[in-house]
């Protein structure tokens, strides 16, 4: 077996794996990124609603409403210098029954305790004068939210890890890890082993990230649970009739189906939410589309704000799958960023559940833990 020897390694080339590479990288570690895939971005990162989030809808103090309004501010300056396509086109989060007002207002204190100050509170005819076809008793209007282009993104990350003297290394999925003085990784490429060791070790391995935490850390502590949680999306045939993004009051869980429109303007409806309650750890971004059910439960809960929604317009998009921590029912947890403080491993930085604000908050967790691992 080869043995390499490396400062810094992070497990997955996905955007919060790259976001760590990248801030590890620019605070002066010698950092290779090993990832399994042929390419950068192949599991979540590159099936998300690519919302640029302002922050609205964490608990006050939790890492999700920290970093998501941290990330969004770093995200937004960084886009814009290097040249990424974003677009901070703003969104409405709609109240469709009188019922809903009160919550809506929560959501307000709640955005505010999060440091986002600049919601304003739509009524009904305000709604109507920015978006004619949207029916609502009322809304928040969110300027600070808009969306990115992630594989834009996640290739200018790259280029800044390459330019600080890391490297990413596709093609190779750790099989083993054993945690001594220096981490000894079992690694597998093109059907072949090799080894190598790093002194500092960081699993950003999204659906994987239980799996390789077991192997780490098995004798000290129960790395979280993932249940891999599907999401589908429909794309709207032709122009759509919005200006902004346009999001129901949230649901336990997800944030209900809501419309985004991409940096092109293309508009895409979703992701819905299908629990798994059994541990699931496997990605299957097969479009389930139920035999038509789908589309009718899609239809009825976008007809409850866009009641003008024409028949026939929605085809199958794709699907996106979180890395859940949770099942149904449970208690919404905070992102878990683990270091040693919580597993008793010197040097590993293990992240479990970076589902939605993950993208938005990836420089934001990178400096996090460039932070922990500080030389
Ligand atoms: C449907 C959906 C919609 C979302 N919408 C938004 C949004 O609008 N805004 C937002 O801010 N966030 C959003 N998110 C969340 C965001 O997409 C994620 O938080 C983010 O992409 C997670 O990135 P990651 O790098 O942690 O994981 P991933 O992208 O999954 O990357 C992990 C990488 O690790 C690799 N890996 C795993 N195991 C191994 C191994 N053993 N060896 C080598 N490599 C391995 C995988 O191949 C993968 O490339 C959404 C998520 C979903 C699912």
């Amino acid at each position: 077996m080869a043995t390499t020897d490396v400062e810094s390694v992070v497990i997955g080339a996905g955007v919060v794996g790259l976001g760590i590479a990248r801030a590890l990288a620019a605070a002066g570690h010698d950092v290779l990124v090993l990832e399994r895939h042929d390419g950068i971005g192949q599991e979540t990162s590159s099936r998300s609603s690519e919302v640029i989030h302002a922050g609205l809808y964490y608990p006050r103090g939790s890492l999700k409403a920290k970093l998501c309004v941290a990330g969004r501010d770093l995200l937004y300056a960084f886009a814009a210098e290097n040249g990424v396509p974003h677009r901070r086109v703003g969104k409405l989060v709609v109240a469709t029954d009188p019922s809903e007002l009160d919550r809506l207002d929560a959501l307000a204190r709640t955005a505010l305790d999060n440091g986002v100050s600049d919601l304003t509170r739509l009524t009904a005819a305000e709604v109507r004068a920015l978006e004619p076809e949207i029916a609502s008793v009322g809304a928040l209007l969110s300027p600070s939210t808009g969306v990115i282009d992630s594989h834009a993104l996640m290739v200018a990350l790259e280029g800044h890890l390459s330019a600080a003297g890391g490297s990413i290394v596709l093609n190779t999925a750790v099989d083993g890890i054993l945690a001594g003085d220096v981490f000894r990784l079992i690694t597998t490429s093109d059907g072949q082993r090799s080894e190598l060791s790093a002194r500092n070790l960081v699993i950003a391995a999204g659906l994987g990230a239980s799996r390789l935490g077991r192997m780490v850390a098995r004798e000290r502590y129960e790395p979280p649970q993932v249940y891999a949680s599907r999401g589908h999306y429909f794309t709207l045939d032709g122009r759509a009739p919005f200006h902004h993004l346009v999001y129901p009051l949230p649901q336990p869980g997800f944030l209900g189906v809501h419309l985004t429109l991409d940096v092109a303007g293309q508009a895409r409806f979703g992701p819905d939410l299908e629990w798994s309650d059994a541990p699931n750890e496997r990605a299957d971004y097969t479009f389930d589309d139920g035999g038509g059910a789908r589309l009718a439960c899609f239809e009825a809960d976008i007809r409850r704000y866009w009641p003008d929604l024409p028949e026939g317009r929605l085809s199958p998009g794709y699907v996106g799958v979180r890395p859940k921590i949770y099942r149904r029912g449970d208690a919404v947890p905070d992102f878990a960023i683990h270091d040693t403080r919580v597993h008793g491993v010197p040097r590993l930085v293990a992240l479990y559940g970076i589902e939605s604000p993950g993208l938005t908050s990836s420089l934001a967790i990178g400096d996090y833990v460039a932070e922990m691992l500080a030389k």
